[in-house]
C-alpha cells in the first residue's frame, strides 16, 4: 500500500468512508472521539533563534525518514523564554546518544542550550477544536483539514489483490466446516489469515480456522497471532542479523471472516499490527464496530486501520457457509 498525491478519487465514497465499494472504513464517530490523546515521547533542542535554519536542515536532511511516528501534524518550533525550542524526531527513532552525535556532526557552531524529552499527540487530531485544545495542553499542533479525509483520498489498496486475498480466506472456512464433525453448527465458526506487504506486495504468512471451539485460545486470530509469533521467534532465534522490530505482527495485514471478539482485539493491538480487514460484525460482543473501536482510540498505546469488506460477492459467500448474523458469542 503507498499513498499518492494524484490519485484518482473517484473510487473513493468521502462521505460513508467507502473504497472502490468494497471497503468501509470503521473508525470512532465524532461523538466517541476522545478528548485525551495518546501521547509519544520526541526529542527537542533548544537553540539560539539565529540557528534556527540549521535545525531545520538537520530535521530535513537527516531526521525525518525512517522515523516511525510521524510527525506532520507536529509544528517544529516554539519560542520559549529567549529561545528557539525544536522538536526533531521521537525517541522511538533514534537514543540520545547517536542524537547527540548527528547534531554535533551536521549543525558545527550551534549552541545547543538544552536537549530533552516531552510528549506530544502520537496522532493527528480529528477536528479544528481538539487541535487547538490539545495545541494549548501539550505543543503547538497544525490543523490542515479533516486528516481522515486526507487519508482516504491518499490510500491506495491493490484491490484485485484484496479479493483474492479475502477468496483465499473464504476457501480455508470453507474447507474447515467441510472437514469438521458437525457441519451444522457454524457458532464460533471462523478464519484468519495475516499478510504482510513486502515491496508492495502483499504475501501470505499464515492462515488458521476455527471450526468452533468455544475456548478463547482457539479463536482464529489468536491461533494466526500465535503462529505469526512462534515462527518469528524460531527465525529470530537462527538468524544472526539484528532485527529492529520488537513486535512480532508489526504492520502486518489481518484478514478475518467475522469482527473480533474484545481479547483478540487488544491482542492485535498489542501486536502492532498495521492493517484489519473483516466480512461480518458480531454484534453485541465484538471489540471494533460492536464495542470500544479498539485499534481506532485514543489512549490506547497503538492503532491500526480497520475495513470492513462489503463486497456483495465474498459477503454472500460467507453467509452461505456460516449464516447471516453472528451467533452472541465470542469470536
Ligand atoms: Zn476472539
Amino acid at each position: 500500500m503507498k499513498t499518492s498525491k494524484n490519485s484518482e478519487n473517484e473510487h473513493v465514497n468521502l462521505e460513508q468512508g467507502i473504497l472502490y465499494g468494497v471497503l468501509k472504513q470503521i473508525r470512532a464517530n465524532e461523538d466517541q472521539i476522545s478528548e485525551k490523546p495518546t501521547l509519544v515521547s520526541v526529542w527537542y533542542c533548544d537553540i539560539n533563534p539565529k540557528d534556527t535554519q540549521k535545525i531545520v536542515a538537520l530535521i530535513r536532511d537527516h531526521l525525518t525518514d525512517p522515523d516511525p511516528v510521524s510527525l506532520t501534524h507536529i509544528k517544529r518550533f516554539m519560542k520559549v523564554n529567549e529561545c528557539i525550542r525544536s522538536i526533531l524526531c521521537s525517541l522511538e527513532y533514534i537514543d540520545e546518544g547517536k542524537l547527540i552525535n548527528l547534531i554535533h556532526e551536521h549543525c558545527p557552531g550551534v549552541e545547543i542550550r538544552s536537549v530533552g524529552l516531552i510528549e506530544v499527540p502520537r496522532y493527528a487530531p480529528q477536528t479544528k477544536d481538539i487541535t487547538q485544545a490539545w495545541s494549548s495542553k501539550y505543543w503547538p499542533l497544525a490543523w490542515k483539514g479533516n486528516p481522515n479525509h486526507q487519508f482516504l483520498n491518499t490510500v491506495e489498496f491493490d484491490i484485485s489483490r484484496e479479493e483474492e486475498i479475502v477468496s483465499t480466506l473464504l476457501d480455508e472456512l470453507e474447507q474447515c466446516i467441510k472437514k469438521s464433525k458437525d457441519s451444522s453448527d457454524c457458532s464460533g465458526v471462523s478464519a484468519t489469515l495475516i499478510a504482510e506487504n513486502i515491496n508492495d506486495s502483499i504475501k501470505l504468512k499464515t492462515i488458521h480456522a476455527n471450526t468452533g471451539s468455544k475456548t478463547p485460545y482457539d479463536h482464529s486470530v489468536m491461533k494466526a497471532i500465535s503462529s505469526i509469533a512462534n515462527n518469528e521467534l524460531h527465525r529470530r532465534k537462527h538468524s544472526s542479523q539484528e532485527d529492529g522490530e520488537g513486535y512480532l505482527c508489526h504492520n502486518m495485514i489481518v484478514y478475518t471472516t467475522h469482527e473480533p471478539c474484545v481479547m483478540c482485539c487488544m491482542a492485535l493491538v498489542h501486536s502492532r499490527i498495521g492493517r484489519l480487514v473483516y466480512l461480518q460484525g458480531t454484534p453485541p460482543t465484538g471489540g471494533l464496530e460492536s464495542n470500544y473501536q479498539l485499534g481506532d482510540r485514543d489512549g490506547l498505546n497503538w492503532k491500526f486501520q480497520i475495513w470492513k469488506w462489503i463486497g456483495q460477492n465474498e459477503v454472500h459467500r460467507l453467509e452461505s457457509l456460516v449464516g447471516k448474523e453472528s451467533k452472541a458469542i465470542n469470536y
